[in-house]
C-alpha cells in the first residue's frame, strides 16, 4: 500500500467520523447498527472520482445517468426506519451507486436490489465484488414488480420517488415487515413507512424528501 493511499484513506476516515457526528447524531439518528455502518461504508468510492471530495458532505451529489446518490442523513433515516436487527432479508429498488445496498448490507444479512439501469448496474456489482459483499444480489429489471422469487422481505426500500406505494411491493412484504418509500409528485415527496403486522397495514409520515423518478409499471410511465 502506498503512503498516498494510506493518507487518503486516514483522510476519508476522518471525513466519515465527522459526517456522522455532525450530520446524523444531531438530527436523531441513534440506532447504533445504523451510525457504525455509515462509518463503515467508504462513501467516496461510490461517487464519481471528481466529486470523492463532496462524498461525505450534507447533500446529495449527482451519478451516472442523471441519477443521484442521497444525501448521507436521508440514507441513514430511511435505513433507521426499517429499524433492521441483523436477521432480515432486504429489497430495494433503485440500486444507484449502490452505496445505500452497501450500508444495507453491513447490517442485514442479504440485500437484494433491482436497477433499471444497466450501466448504473454494472458498475454497482464491480464495487461490491472489490469491496467483498457478498451478501449483495442485484439484478436488471423494472424494481416496481419487486422480486417475486425472493420474495417475502422482511424489509423493503424504494430509492426513488413514487406516485403511489407500488401494490407487488406490498404483496411482497413479509408479516411482519416495514416498507419504506418516497411517495409524491415529481418535485417533492413524503417519506412513507408501512409496517405490515398480524395482517393489517399502517401508514406513518417521516417528513418531506426530493427523490428521482421510480419509472415502471407501477411507477411513472416515464
Ligand atoms: N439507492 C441509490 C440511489 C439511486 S437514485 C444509491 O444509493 O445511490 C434512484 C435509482 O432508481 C436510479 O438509479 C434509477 O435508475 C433507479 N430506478 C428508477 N426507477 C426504477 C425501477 N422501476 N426499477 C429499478 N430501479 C429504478
Amino acid at each position: 500500500m502506498s503512503i498516498n493511499f494510506r493518507q487518503s484513506a486516514d483522510t476519508y476516515r476522518i471525513s466519515r467520523q465527522r459526517m456522522v457526528e455532525t450530520q446524523l447524531i444531531p438530527r436523531g439518528i441513534h440506532d447504533k447498527k445504523v451510525l457504525e455502518a455509515m462509518n463503515r461504508v467508504p462513501r467516496h468510492l461510490f461517487v464519481d472520482e471528481a466529486l470523492k471530495n463532496q462524498a461525505y458532505s450534507d447533500h446529495p451529489l449527482p451519478i451516472a445517468e442523471g441519477q443521484t446518490i442521497s444525501q448521507p442523513y436521508i440514507v441513514a433515516l430511511m435505513t433507521q426506519a426499517l429499524g433492521l436487527k441483523g436477521h432480515e432479508r432486504v429489497l430495494e429498488i433503485g440500486t444507484g451507486s449502490g452505496y445505500q445496498a452497501a450500508v444495507l448490507a453491513e447490517i442485514a444479512s442479504r440485500v437484494y436490489s433491482v436497477e433499471r439501469k444497466s450501466a448504473l448496474l454494472a458498475r454497482a456489482r464491480r464495487l461490491f465484488d472489490q469491496l467483498g459483499y457478498k451478501n449483495i444480489l442485484c439484478k436488471l429489471d423494472d424494481g416496481t414488480w419487486g422480486w417475486k422469487a425472493e420474495a417475502p422481505f422482511d424489509a423493503i426500500i424504494v430509492t426513488a420517488a413514487a406516485p403511489a406505494i407500488a401494490p407487488p411491493l406490498v404483496e411482497q412484504l413479509a408479516d411482519p415487515g416495514v416498507l419504506v418509500i418516497p411517495v409524491g409528485d415529481e418535485f417533492s415527496q413524503t417519506l412513507t413507512r408501512l409496517v405490515k403486522q398480524d395482517g393489517e397495514t399502517t401508514v406513518q409520515e417521516l417528513g418531506g424528501v426530493r427523490f428521482v423518478k421510480l419509472i415502471g409499471e407501477h411507477g411513472w410511465k416515464s
